[in-house]
């Protein structure tokens, strides 16, 4: 497996309210800070109660949805392979594809039928 540092876990949040984040805090602090500036430059106000973990929310999503770049495709799936006396093809349909595009960098989700 490759280093995971940075990814979420997902049943951090299961036992009670305990929530443990797993990013590295140097780049999380960077990360904020110009979003921090992004949320300013748009009009908003990052000092106002509602917007003061904001700009580390936004690190954090940002952080998730592009973890993907520190994951090795060829890891996973060989990580889901086992041994089958069926020896006909096998179809593996609707497939959930989650990216981001790289020129506004918004989220996308397709499915591949
Ligand atoms: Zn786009």
């Amino acid at each position: 497996m490759t280093d995971h540092d940075n990814i979420p876990d997902r049943d951090a949040g299961i036992n009670g309210y305990q929530k443990i984040d797993r990013y590295n805090p140097e780049l999380i602090k960077n990360l904020s800070a110009h979003y921090h500036e992004v949320l300013k430059e748009l009009g908003e106000n990052p000092e106002r109660e509602g917007l003061l973990k904001t700009p580390e929310r936004m690190a954090k999503a940002m952080l998730y949805l592009t973890h993907g770049y520190d994951l090795n495709a060829k890891d996973i799936l060989t990580s889901a392979m086992f041994k089958e006396e069926y020896s006909q093809m096998v179809i593996v349909k609707d497939i959930e594809v989650y990216s981001m595009c790289e020129h506004h960098m918004l989220p996308f989700l397709a499915r591949h039928t």
